[in-house]
C-alpha cells in the first residue's frame, strides 16, 4: 500500500490540518493492534500527507495510553519514510518563551510503562539511537520555520516523562540542573519505534508553559496550556504547509537502513510468528 511517505502526527491542540482536502480515511489493523484512530490521507495545495492525531480526534487516549507501536506500524504499512511530529511542551528555560517553537536533538527517556520496541519475543534487535531526530529532516525544517517568520529553538534537550501528572517543582529544577530545554509526555517511544521502522522523525515542539518552575509565571494549568495550544496550532499549520512543499523526497541518511545490522538472534532461533509481525515494517529483512 503506498498512500502518502509524508507522514504528520498531531498533538495536542492539532487533531486535522484546517484547510485540507480528506482525500481517504484509513482504518488499519496491525499486529501491535489498532492505531489511535483512523489515518487521514489529505491533500494541502497539492501535497499529499498521512494525519494522524496521537491521542485520537477528541483526545481520547493519555500519554501512557496510545498504542505507539500500532500508530508507527500504520503509517509505515501506508508508505510513509518521513514522520513530522508536533508535541505540545512545558518549557524548562526563560529564554524558551510560551508560543516559541523548539526543534530538540536530544531526548531523555523519564517513561516507564510504555513498550517501546517493536522486537522482543524471540527476535533480539538494537538499534543506534545515538542521534534520536533525523538531522536531514532539521536541516529542513529550520528554514521553513525562518521562512514563515517563526522563533524556533534548536541545540536543545527534551524530556520525555510518564505523566498524565505534570511535574513536581523539584522534578522540574532536576531537569533544569541537567540542562534540558523542553518537557513533554509522548516522544518516548514514538521516536524509537519510528528509528526501530526506518522512517525519518522529527519532533516540533511547541512551547505552552514555563512547567512549574518559574517563581513568577504562574504553574502550569490545563486551561493555560489549551489557550496557548490554538495560538500554537495555528503557527503549526503554516509551518506544515511549506514543510509538504519541501519534503518527500530521495533520503539518503541513516535512518533509512537503520535495522539493517540490528538483529542479535541467529537465524534459526528467531520465533515465526514475530518474524511474520516484523515483517508488516520491515520487509526487506523477513
Ligand atoms: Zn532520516
Amino acid at each position: 500500500m503506498n498512500k502518502a511517505t509524508i507522514g504528520v502526527i498531531g498533538g495536542s491542540g492539532l487533531y486535522e490540518i484546517e484547510g485540507a482536502k480528506t482525500i481517504e480515511e484509513i482504518s488499519l489493523d496491525t499486529p501491535w493492534g489498532k492505531p489511535s484512530d483512523a489515518i487521514v490521507i489529505a491533500e494541502i495545495e497539492g501535497h499529499r500527507a498521512a494525519f494522524q492525531p496521537r491521542h485520537g480526534r477528541g483526545h481520547v487516549h493519555l500519554p501512557h495510553e496510545v498504542n505507539y507501536r500500532a500508530n508507527i506500524a500504520a503509517l509505515k504499512m501506508i508508505g510513509v519514510r518521513e514522520i513530522i511530529a508536533f508535541s505540545a511542551v512545558g518549557s524548562l528555560k526563560e529564554e524558551i518563551h510560551p508560543l516559541d517553537f523548539v526543534l530538540p536533538d536530544q531526548i531523555i527517556d523519564r517513561t516507564r510503562s510504555r513498550p517501546s520496541t517493536f522486537f522482543g519475543d524471540g527476535v533480539a534487535a538494537h538499534v543506534s539511537f545515538a542521534n534520536p531526530f533525523c538531522s536531514r529532516l532539521h536541516g529542513v525544517i529550520k528554514p521553513a520555520a525562518d521562512a514563515v517568520g517563526l522563533t524556533m529553538h534548536t541545540g536543545q534537550t527534551l524530556i520525555c516523562m510518564e505523566g498524565p501528572a505534570f511535574s513536581t517543582k523539584a522534578e522540574s529544577n532536576l531537569y533544569r540542573s541537567w540542562g534540558a530545554g523542553v518537557i513533554n509526555m509522548s516522544t518516548i517511544p514514538e521516536a524509537k519505534l519510528a528509528r526501530e521502522a526506518e522512517i525519518c522523525y522529527a519532533v516540533i515542539c511547541m512551547s505552552t508553559d514555563y512547567d512549574c518552575w518559574h517563581e513568577t509565571e504562574a504553574a502550569v494549568t490545563i486551561e493555560l496550556v489549551i489557550e496557548n495550544l490554538i495560538t500554537n496550532a495555528g503557527n503549526a499549520k503554516k509551518l506544515l504547509k511549506l514543510l509538504l512543499e519541501r519534503l518527500g523526497r530521495e533520503r539518503g541518511c541513516e535512518c533509512e537502513k537503520a535495522a539493517k545490522n540490528s538483529m542479535i538472534t541467529v537465524e534459526h532461533k528467531r520465533n515465526k510468528n514475530q518474524i511474520k509481525k516484523l515483517r508488516t515494517i520491515l520487509p526487506d529483512y523477513f
